[in-house]
């Protein structure tokens, strides 16, 4: 692919918000890819071809290279192994899978298949993101905070499946700072200690407080909350030993000692899509499983607590 090659064909599979939101303007931003059609149970988009299922747009299309899974991530699985099989690109909304062994599986079916699988984390797109881990990489750090709150009921409604098993609760929108948080230390972390809280009509917590550490014994706590009402918060703000640096909104504002840093980038979906292009450009794939770890962490040390009933 040069700057002179033709799109390449890519199809969107799962018509929802984040598709629509995000998916569909960054694909019309990025030259290397042209959507070419979808697969949506509910319609798909006006104008684009659609087809009900994936297995009919791949024995019908065989001119898409690429697939771009954007449904739920229990399903993603099937969806992915039958686009690899078939010899297409494959990229993965975030968390990349229903359980971490499935994401090897598919790193190996690709590597078989000799196309590119990318595991994608948006969140480490966001503007302050790649300064953050500039900056830190050669300083001392001594504790993270993490305060990750917002109100589900504004920005999930109706989504049955944050619910259910695999939806992952309120580790749907944590696990992004947790993306971020292993693409900005300069070393690993492991958790060390969960409390979930359960609403107990639910299958997936609605509150998490996390606790990690580093083998220098640096600090990390997080605090994920969905029953946050007005002012929203997805921060974290890291401590060293002589400074203090905070990523707000997301990643998108970086401070420096309090103050704020002019940054800037191409906006997370639009840098996702020049990354899909860049690693099947070079053959390669691009799966950090890292955050998903912490997840499945969190579930298998967590303390369960039962809380109030959630109703949307
Ligand atoms: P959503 O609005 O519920 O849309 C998911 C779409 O996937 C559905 O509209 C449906 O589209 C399709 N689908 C296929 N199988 C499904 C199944 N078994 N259950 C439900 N839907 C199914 O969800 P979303 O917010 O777009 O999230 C999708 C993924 O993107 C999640 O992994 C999420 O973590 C990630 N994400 C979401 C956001 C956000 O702000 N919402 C941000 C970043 C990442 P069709 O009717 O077209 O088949």
């Amino acid at each position: 692919m040069t700057a002179t090659s033709p799109p390449l064909q890519v199809a969107i599979v799962g018509v929802g918000k984040i598709a629509r939101d995000q998916h569909v303007p960054a694909i019309a931003g990025e030259p290397a890819f042209e959507l070419a059609a979808t697969v949506s149970r509910s319609g798909g988009l006006d104008g684009v071809e659609n087809h009900a299922d994936l297995m009919s747009l791949l024995d019908a299309r065989s001119d898409i290279a690429a697939v771009s899974l954007c449904m739920p991530p229990v399903p993603r699985f099937e969806a992915a192994t039958r686009a690899l099989a078939a010899g297409r690109h494959v990229m993965l909304e975030k968390p990349p899978g229903a359980s971490v062994a499935e994401v090897g599986t598919l790193e190996r079916l690709a590597r078989a298949k000799g196309v590119s699988l990318f595991a994608t984390w948006h969140s480490r797109y966001a503007a302050g993101v790649a300064p953050a881990r500039a900056w830190l990489s050669d300083r001392s750090i001594r504790s993270v905070r993490i305060a990750w709150k917002e109100d589900v009921r504004h920005w999930h409604p109706g989504q049955a499946w944050i619910w259910e098993p695999g939806g992952l609760g309120v580790f749907d929108p944590g696990i992004n700072a947790l993306s971020i948080l292993t693409g900005i230390l300069p070393g690993p972390v492991h958790l060390t200690k969960a409390v979930l809280s359960f609403p107990e009509n639910r299958d997936t917590p609605i509150a998490a407080d996390l606790s990690f550490t580093s083998a220098s014994g640096m600090v990390v706590e997080a605090e994920f909350d969905w029953r946050q009402e007005g002012p929203q918060s997805w921060t974290i703000d890291v401590e060293t030993a002589d400074s203090a640096l905070s990523l707000r909104e997301g990643g998108a504002r970086l401070f420096l000692d309090g103050e704020e840093q002019k940054v800037e980038g191409p906006g997370e979906y639009p840098g996702l899509y020049r990354r899909f292009a860049e690693l099947i450009e070079a053959g390669q794939s691009d799966v950090d499983t890292s955050p998903f770890v912490h997840v499945a962490d969190a579930f298998m040390l967590g303390e369960r607590r039962i809380v109030a009933p959630f109703h949307e």
